[in-house]
């Protein structure tokens, strides 16, 4: 199983111990995992058309609660800049890149519910990978987030919660929460 790591001061942990956070510096975790070494672009070929193309260099090299989530087209503007349509993406976000990562290891691991905080586009591909997952989860948003955000959210299924003030006490709540 994957081992979490603290780029601060470089404590690891099961993710099994289920900590949310390093225990020394109460900072943000990393996964610790070294890239299988894949057989080149050529290999890649034949593979699914989604971010799971990409497994040798990924966390977790496989998820069974894909959305067919990554391989957005990438649109040539001009000579040196190329558009990334991730709008095309299941919840409209590059987001989902990460929240599948998170669900399928939640999903492992089997906690109790799963618990975000965001200002909208995490919180909606959060909430959509838990439902993908079975798993149940509250996402906490800044009060006056757009309620296009928020009606998102709740149409995944999840719980959630309108913290009054800004980021830092959404935050803070959901941290508490957790
Ligand atoms: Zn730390």
């Amino acid at each position: 199983m994957t081992i979490y790591y603290c780029p601060v001061d470089g404590t690891r942990s099961a993710t099994t111990a289920l900590t949310w956070c390093c225990p020394v510096c109460r900072g943000p975790w990393d996964l610790d995992f070294t890239p299988a070494r894949g057989g080149g672009m050529n290999a890649l070929s034949p593979r699914i058309d989604s971010l799971w193309r990409y497994k040798d260099f990924l966390p977790l090299d496989s998820s069974t609660i894909s959305l067919g989530e990554g391989r957005t087209p990438l649109v040539p503007l001009t000579d040196t800049v190329s558009a990334k349509l991730d709008y095309l993406m299941p919840t409209l976000s590059f987001k989902d890149r990460g929240a599948v990562m998170l669900a399928e290891l939640a999903r492992r691991l089997g906690p109790d519910r799963v618990v975000a905080d965001s200002t909208g586009n995490a919180g909606t591909s959060v909430a959509a990978y838990c439902a993908r997952a079975g798993l149940p989860c509250t996402v906490y948003v800044p009060e006056g987030t757009s309620p296009k955000k928020t009606e998102q959210i709740q149409a995944h299924g999840a719980r959630l919660v309108a913290v009054p003030g800004g980021r830092e006490a959404t935050a803070l709540a959901a941290r508490a929460a957790a």
